[in-house]
């Protein structure tokens, strides 16, 4: 929050200079010197008329050839400002009649040009501008309704002409080792002119003076990020901060910052999930995993919250933290952060949570939020941006539910950061607006109960089953036991090939994987134990109507055609003969796999 004061009120006194040239444009009496009101700051204000005279002096550069070229033939109406009166040759000809003319003393101003009502159309225009982007920066949460794309064009351009590379009032004059310089044209245009990034050597969360645009920009990232995670039900949060490196970056931060507070950790307790990157993280971070594997019951695997505490008894303070994860594919179940919260409560052990992509699930938010309010520990949790937030690959979101927490760990930070992923999730959330938010998230919702129907209606034509994990609402499973073993990785392939990315097949195995030396068994299955094999989708933020209308379609065909193609009839287990559309069906011109 002082951050955010602090550069409130440096943009305070920047705003006056850049409307109030705008304006000076326009009127003929511009001079903000002569103003009653003038802004406070006297090197503002030195750069406000420093500003108005090189505009008049440009002006007169870029009018000047227009009139020798206008003396020469008929006497065309030139320069780049509509004028009212003719410009007469001869008296351009001398230098001194020129600048009195360009001083606006002479010449007409743009005001005078139009009607009066024209005018005060053009201040409303320029007012409700300032009055949207002012709103914004007091109110620093994201808009009911989303913008248009012509108002975030608009914020972004005044954003970046904060930057000290982007300043019209001055010419900018780096002497420094960082500049903010692009080479490529095309580099600078994709950045928006925001090329200083986010951040100083120390904080990632401090204002960089030469880049308050940039600084403003990561301020506003933070402050929407905790207003999303309320917005979708995680209210107790307090803080949040949006880093420029991906959930297990994060989560080794995480670690790595609460090493000190634990000098005798080796340890990490991590609840197995056949994900790497958690997993991985703890490796970076330094630490030694003990894996949890989960158990089953009925379809699902939940957290083996026993063997969880007996690893605590066991390693007591020599355990860093343990990592629970909420969103992971069928049939792993979000894990029991409200038992796992309670044993580290207990202990006295931090407990980080890996929600991914999380958010988008009722069910993860809400053992969160269980966790916290049933006095369970959970220190942070961490969520990718693109995952939950339709943004390229490149952020995540680290939240705390103490603002001193969020605060030391922006500290902890080693040096400065792309302020892409802010930008984008800010750019993101403008768009859309909190309803846009809530309706990209309801329709996941819809979508998933309308994908695991339409999962189960298909698994039955054809023998098979989905798994019943009630508490994974993103993930669905589906058994794969008419196509044998040796054959579902292949199956997998086909689909891949069809086009439908995301869905995998996971074949049991009992084949060791290695992650930098740590054993795993069955790797993509969560356990060691066998099972037949099975087919996960899910139904991710942003998937649409139409798409899992053609996900069906295309799962339908490439089963059938597989079955008939890959699966000889003695091969065939359990499953029913099913009448599937012919190749030729198939192979239509509106399918272009
Ligand atoms: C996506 C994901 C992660 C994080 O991956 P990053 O590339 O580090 O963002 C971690 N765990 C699970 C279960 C995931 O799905």
């Amino acid at each position: 929050p002082t951050i955010f004061r602090e550069a409130q009120a440096e943009w305070r006194e920047e705003r006056p200079s850049i409307s109030r040239r705008i304006r000076g444009l326009f009127s003929r009496k511009s001079d903000p010197s002569k103003k009653k009101k003038g802004p406070s700051n006297p090197l503002v204000q030195a750069a406000v008329g420093e500003a108005i005279r090189r505009a008049r002096s440009w002006t007169e550069r870029v009018t000047a050839p227009e009139e020798e070229h206008q003396g020469q033939s008929s006497g065309r109406a030139g320069g780049p400002l509509p004028s009212g009166r003719k410009l007469s040759a001869r008296k351009a000809s001398s230098l001194v009649e020129r600048r009195r003319e360009h001083s606006g003393e002479d010449k007409m101003s743009m005001t005078d040009s139009f009607t009066k009502a024209h005018n005060e159309y053009s201040r409303i225009a320029t007012k409700s501008t300032s009055l949207l982007l002012n709103e914004l920066w007091t109110k620093k949460s994201i808009p009911d309704e989303g913008w248009t794309e012509h108002s975030i064009e608009l914020f972004l351009q005044w954003i970046a002409s904060h930057d000290s590379n982007n300043r019209i009032d001055m010419t900018p004059l780096g002497a420094g080792e960082r500049e903010g310089r692009i080479a490529s044209s095309m580099v600078r245009r994709l950045h928006c002119g925001l090329t200083h990034g986010v951040g100083r050597s120390g904080n990632l969360c401090e204002v960089q003076p030469k880049a308050l645009g940039s600084s403003m920009l990561n301020c506003l990232a933070n402050e929407f990020a905790l207003h999303a995670l309320k917005t979708l039900g995680l209210h107790s949060v307090k803080g949040a901060v949006v880093v420029p490196i991906c959930t297990g970056m994060s989560m080794m931060m995480c670690m790595s910052h609460w090493r000190k507070s634990r000098p005798r950790a080796r340890y990490v307790i991590w609840s197995r999930v056949d994900q790497k990157s958690a997993f991985k993280a703890i490796l970076a971070a330094g630490y030694d995993p003990i894996m949890v594997d989960p158990l089953r019951e009925g379809d699902s695997l939940l957290t083996d919250v026993p063997e969880i505490r007996r690893m605590l008894e066991k390693h007591a303070d020599e355990v860093l933290c343990v990592i629970t994860t909420t969103s992971a594919f069928a049939p792993r179940s979000p894990d029991d952060l409200v038992a796992v919260g309670s044993l580290c409560s207990a202990h006295a052990v931090p407990h980080l949570v890996n929600n991914a992509y999380g958010l988008q699930s009722a069910e993860c938010t809400r053992r969160i939020l269980e966790c916290r309010s049933s006095g369970g520990r959970l220190d942070a949790f961490v969520q990718s941006l693109d995952k939950n937030f339709q943004v390229p690959v490149g952020g995540a979101l680290v939240a705390f539910f103490k603002q001193s927490h969020a605060t030391s760990f922006a500290q902890f930070y080693p040096g400065r950061a792309s302020c892409v992923p802010a930008r984008d999730f800010v750019l993101t959330l403008l768009g859309q607006g909190t309803r846009g938010l809530q309706m990209e998230y309801d329709r996941q919702r819809r979508l998933f109960e309308r994908m695991r129907r339409k999962l189960r209606t298909f698994a039955e034509e054809i023998g098979e089953t989905v798994y019943e994990v009630e508490e994974n609402l993103i993930s669905l499973a589906m058994t794969l036991c008419t196509i044998p073993a040796h054959k579902q990785t292949l199956f997998g392939a086909v689909l891949f090939s069809r086009g439908i990315t995301g869905a995998r097949v996971v074949p049991s195995s009992s084949k060791k994987t290695t992650v930098e030396g740590h054993e795993f068994i069955n790797f993509g299955s969560h356990t060691p134990d066998q099972h037949a094999g099975y087919l996960t989708i899910a139904c991710g933020v942003g998937m649409r109507e139409d798409e899992l209308e053609e996900l069906f379609a295309r799962l339908v065909s490439t089963y059938g055609r597989f079955l008939r193609k890959n699966v000889g009839r003695d091969e065939r287990i359990g499953g029913r003969s099913v009448n599937f559309e012919s190749d030729e069906d198939g192979e239509t011109l509106a399918d272009p796999y």
